[in-house]
């Protein structure tokens, strides 16, 4: 049994994680990091701390499937379909902007994270681990050396690295020394938008009363989408009041980026009283800063994967690799579990 070790329990890593354990079961022994608390990534879900059943999406807000996605990935929607992880959107977006003809836009009722949870669920049998944030990794007799923050290291047969590509390249330890000088090249070249995202809880009894379920504002520096998170995801709950989630501009990510979230959350709220001044006071608030939000320029050709080392294996993918959404990710786990499964 070979020992595979995934970084990242977002997207891409839960998917690779499962193509793995359905596909090779009786070949791996599958092992996933995380330096966060939790699964998701850039689709997670956070809870109020004062009512956990009060959920809001801060990431990715919904799955946007074009007509040629829906088609090549048929099974993948087939399946969070049937198990009503996916759902249509029916509740009205403001001013959204479709790129092409018959795009099919889902929401998740049980938020964006409960798509992540169901691969690493099928995943049965992997080892995922949180609060292991990977800093070295060591190239190690026939496999690989990996250090976390404050723990002992582990030795694996491959590892496969599924975060954004600039913190692929602060990792220490022979990831730099293995990269050839067009691999590198290649990997700095890549660029992420930055955006701060809100979430807002509110007590039960409180009512927002909007004629819509999210909204793209164009004529604010500060704030660039606005939902009702619960509305959005077609749910009425009676124990959990509702929530919103405020995705700032781009250009306000990057004007902001370096500040502290406590400096930069006063800002955020003062420009959504004047876009929604009839908001209740929320009962809490959770503030993100996504320095690394969406991909605005992946590795080039879009190879879904980079090779790094064939033997012992050491491979990378992730929405770099790709695109920003759902496809991008399958995408990128369906060419990383190719080179995994040729190595294995
Ligand atoms: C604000 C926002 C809005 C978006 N809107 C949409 C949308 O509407 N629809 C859509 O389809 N997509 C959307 N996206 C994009 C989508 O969320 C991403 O493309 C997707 O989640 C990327 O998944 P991933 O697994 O490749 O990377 P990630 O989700 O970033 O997962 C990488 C994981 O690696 C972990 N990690 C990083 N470094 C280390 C380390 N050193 N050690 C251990 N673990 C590490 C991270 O904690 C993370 O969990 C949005 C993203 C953002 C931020």
């Amino acid at each position: 049994m070979s020992r595979v070790l995934i970084v990242g329990a977002g997207l891409t890593g839960s998917i690779c994680a499962c193509l793995l354990r359905r596909e090779l079961p009786n070949k791996v022994n599958i092992v996933v990091w995380d330096k966060s608390r939790g699964s998701g990534g850039r689709m997670s879900t956070s809870r109020s701390p004062n009512n956990p059943s009060c959920t809001v999406d801060l990431g990715a807000q919904y799955i946007s499937a074009t007509p040629y996605y829906a088609r090549i990935h048929s099974s993948f929607y087939e399946e969070l379909l049937a198990q009503d992880i996916l759902k249509p959107l029916v509740a009205p977006v403001e001013d959204m902007m479709s790129k092409e003809e018959g795009i099919m836009n889902y929401v998740t009722p049980h938020g964006v994270s409960s798509i992540v949870k169901h691969y690493l669920k099928e995943s049965a049998g992997a080892e995922v681990l949180y609060d292991r944030h990977v800093t070295h990794i060591h190239r190690k007799d026939a496999g690989w050396e990996v250090c976390h923050k404050g723990g002992a290291s582990q030795q694996f047969d491959v590892v496969v690295l599924t975060m954004p590509v600039p913190q692929i390249l602060q990792l220490q330890g022979d990831v730099g020394s293995l990269m050839g000088e067009n691999q590198r090249k290649k990997l700095e070249a890549v660029s992420y938008s930055s955006r701060y995202a809100l979430g807002l809880f509110y007590k039960a009894d409180a009512r927002i009363d909007v004629p819509w379920a999210a909204k793209y504002v164009s004529n604010n520096p500060c704030i660039r989408f606005i939902a009702i998170d619960d509305k959005k995801r077609n749910l009425a709950s009676k124990d959990c009041g509702p929530s919103v989630v405020v995705h700032t501009s781009v250009p306000f990510g990057i004007k902001h980026l370096e500040e502290e979230k406590n400096v930069v959350q006063p800002i955020i709220l003062g420009e959504l009283e004047k876009v929604m001044p009839e908001l209740p006071e929320p009962d809490s608030i959770k503030c993100q800063k996504w320095r690394y939000s969406q991909v605005t320029r992946s590795v080039a050709d879009c190879p879904g994967q980079m090779t790094l080392l064939s033997q012992p294996l050491l491979v990378c993918g992730g929405d770099g690799f790709t695109h920003s959404n759902f496809d991008g990710c399958i995408e990128s786990a369906l060419k990383v579990f190719d080179v995994l499964k040729s190595s294995l």
